[in-house]
């Protein structure tokens, strides 16, 4: 008899962020539509992951399936060198106007992680073309996330991001605390004497400023005061340093302005955008610069190339489906969407700060987190979800949601049900 499929995916198949010796368990998914995923048992569960931010607009929404359909049947894919095609125009044209004004030049890029890379390759080859190859450093805030690819992990948080193994293998890059001030503190004057400590010694030899603008997100699902941000592009401008914002997590609406950058007012010299792109349709992601970053790149060595051009770079049938899901965001019911939701998880996951066994609640846009005083059994957590018919998948000690913006009222609540009973279950062990 051969092994059944869950045994074989077992065996087999590595999945994020699990051993294969005894990696967590599996579910099967059949299909999705909405906010919903169909196990193969038929049992149907609420989603509160969007598939990792990126399913804001529902599985199986008409407008992008129809989309996917016709690009399909003018072709998929065809290579990006001496090519160009009407859907990277498109997503480009609309990447363009959505984004602040000065961020007018597009590298479309396959994952947020090389997104990453291709930001920090603009930054380095900003100096090397201005023949300042000593500026080739990188500062960052501490709790941060910024992908699984090299370059990307030496600017995760140098402890408790996944990638403290690698140690040997990173160079190491300049980090600053993280931010203590959330957006609900009010600001202190003396709350920026470090970071400016760390441009006065070492603007000489810095390329860039990297970070998640005011949510950070897989380090830790942290909310910080939005004037450290406008701090840094101030001392980024004073000290000649260029600031690389990703919001491969945040843009697209998530936190209530279309891109955090906005809570603070700041336009960054490189900006990362994935997740969403695609309505959490396929994988892709973009870096998006200024006109000045791009030819004074142009002018540099090596001809002026940005030296990066993978093979799948601007994949006709994800950029189709990027541009279709700019199009339903830039008519704007996200900011509804958002800001009900907001309101709904203030109103029914604040008030668990209450219990025992959680050390913090916190709402921020359409992001909910209770961070627990202890680990989370993954396994047995995620079990009991299902069986409440919801989707959540905790990491460390936090419970999260993220729910696409089409999550209903009565699906919203299922969520938010769902994580009180796990409070009130850890709460009552305790007691
Ligand atoms: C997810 C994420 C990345 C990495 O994107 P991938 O598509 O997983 O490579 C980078 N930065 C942030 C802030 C993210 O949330």
């Amino acid at each position: 008899m051969s092994k059944s499929d869950i045994e074989f995916d077992r065996q087999h198949i590595w999945h994020p962020y699990t051993s294969m010796l005894n990696p967590l368990p599996a579910y099967k998914v059949e299909s999705a539509k909405g906010c919903r995923l169909t196990l193969d048992t038929g049992h149907e569960v609420v989603d509160g992951m969007s598939s990792w931010w990126a399913v804001i607009h529902g599985y199986r929404n008409p407008r992008l399936d129809a989309v996917a359909h016709r690009q399909i049947d003018k072709m998929s894919h065809v290579m990006f060198g001496g090519i160009t095609h009407q859907p990277a125009i498109d997503l480009a044209r609309r990447l363009i106007e959505l984004t602040p004004e000065p961020l007018q030049r597009v590298f479309i890029a396959d994952s947020g992680s090389v997104s990453v890379e291709v930001a920090i390759k603009m930054a380095l080859q900003f100096w090397l073309a201005q023949e300042r190859p000593e500026k080739h450093r990188l500062l960052t805030i501490k709790g941060g996330y910024h992908g699984d690819t090299f370059k990307a992990m030496s600017v995760c948080d140098p402890v408790n991001g996944m990638h403290h193994l690698f140690n040997r293998a990173i160079n190491s890059q300049l980090f600053a605390e993280a931010p203590r001030l959330t957006p609900d503190d009010d600001w202190a004057e003396t709350a920026g004497d470090e970071l400016r400590h760390w441009f006065e010694q070492h603007h000489h030899e810095l390329a860039a400023v990297i970070l998640e603008p005011v949510v950070q997100g897989a380090g830790g699902m942290r909310f910080y005061h939005p004037e450290y941000l406008r701090l840094i592009r101030q001392l980024c401008d004073d000290f000649d340093v260029l600031l690389i914002a990703d919001e491969i997590a945040t843009g697209f609406g998530r936190t209530g302005k279309l891109f955090a950058c906005e809570h603070a007012g700041i336009t960054p010299d490189v900006l990362c955008v994935g997740k969403a792109l695609t309505g959490g349709y396929m994988t892709l992601a973009a870096t998006l610069t200024t006109k000045q970053v791009a030819e004074t790149i142009g002018h540099g060595p090596g001809g002026g190339a940005l030296m990066h051009g993978p093979t799948f770079m601007g994949n006709p049938l994800a950029c189709a489906v990027a541009a279709e899901s700019l199009a339903i965001i830039a008519e704007g019911k996200w900011q509804q969407q958002v800001a009900e939701i907001e309101a709904q998880l203030k109103q029914q996951l604040l008030p668990l700060a209450e219990c025992d066994a959680v050390k913090d609640a916190r709402v921020f846009g359409a992001i909910g987190v209770l961070e627990m005083h202890h680990p989370i059994d993954v396994a047995i957590a995620q079990k009991r979800f299902v069986e409440l018919g919801v989707w959540i998948r905790p990491f460390g000690r936090l419970l999260y949601i993220m729910p696409p913006y089409v999550i209903s009222t009565n699906e919203l609540s299922r969520l938010t049900v769902a994580m009180k009973d796990y409070v009130e279950t850890q709460s009552s062990i305790k007691a």
